[in-house]
């Protein structure tokens, strides 16, 4: 299984229109962060979970032929805001499979009325099937895909394990019986937005400690902000085993 990071960056992405911060003017790559993404490959199936409003430049960048299905972790612009551009591989394949639970289904249908539309549709138009993801196990490709679910402050949002890896991103707090489906992971990866304290997000120290109680093989955070620092500076400081992600960073699993 390979897993390729799409954007690790939050909801303004990195550098932040008009910023003069110096993580947003810096030179090295891995500070360049689209907004957050991952793609999940297997066998000949390629998922992705969420897209974002950098969507289209991220399936370009990493030359992707094919999307099998969306998963959504919740509803926010950072993580849907892309949606429209399916439009390709819907033309390819038909209508493109989207997990989600049926609050972003609502969501989604208001700010995309014209995919979901059945009557008088635009010949353009790009084309779903829904899939209500209830907290249990389901089935995508040839395998189950089991969701985690964790509140981004009072938001529901749901993270995703496939075989021994798991995604969440976007968590503040997450009960134990959810950290429990998270035994023996030889990945994980989840939200470390920056070193102070924030409503809805883990900051450094509550990502750490949260590595701390999953115990997996190894560790990377995303959905950073520039005010977690350097990528270069940050790392150095990461327990072993722990790492920052980066934007087109391919691991496998
Ligand atoms: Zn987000």
């Amino acid at each position: 299984m390979e897993v390729t990071f799409l954007g690790t960056g939050t909801s303004q992405g990195i550098p932040i229109i008009g910023s003069d911060h110096p993580v947003c003017l810096s030179e090295d790559s891995r500070d360049k962060r689209l907004r957050v993404s991952v793609l999940v490959e297997w066998d000949d199936f390629s998922y992705v979970i969420d897209c974002g409003p950098d969507f289209r430049i991220q399936m370009l960048q990493n030359n992707v032929k094919k999307v099998d299905g969306i998963l959504f972790t919740h509803e926010h612009a950072d993580h849907t805001a892309g949606l429209d551009d399916i439009r390709p591989f819907f033309f390819r394949q038909g209508d493109i499979p989207i997990y989600a639970h049926p609050r972003v289904l609502e969501q989604l249908k208001i700010r995309f009325a014209y995919i979901f539309a059945t009557e008088n549709r635009y010949p353009g138009a790009p084309a779903v099937k829904e899939f209500v993801i209830d907290n249990q196990p389901f089935k995508i490709g040839n395998t189950f895909v089991t969701p985690i679910n964790a509140m981004h402050n009072r938001l529901q949002v749901y993270g995703f394990r496939f075989f021994d890896f798991a995604y969440l991103t976007d968590v503040k707090t997450i009960e134990d019986s959810e950290v429990e489906k998270l035994k023996n992971l030889k990945v994980l990866v989840v939200n470390a937005l920056r070193i102070e304290p924030h409503h809805s997000h883990f900051n450094l120290e509550e990502a750490l400690e949260f590595v701390e109680k999953v115990k997996p093989e190894r560790t990377y955070f995303t959905h950073i902000s520039h005010l977690l620092g350097f990528h270069a500076e940050v790392e150095e400081r990461l327990p072993e085993n722990v790492f920052l992600a980066y934007d087109n960073l391919k691991i496998s699993i």
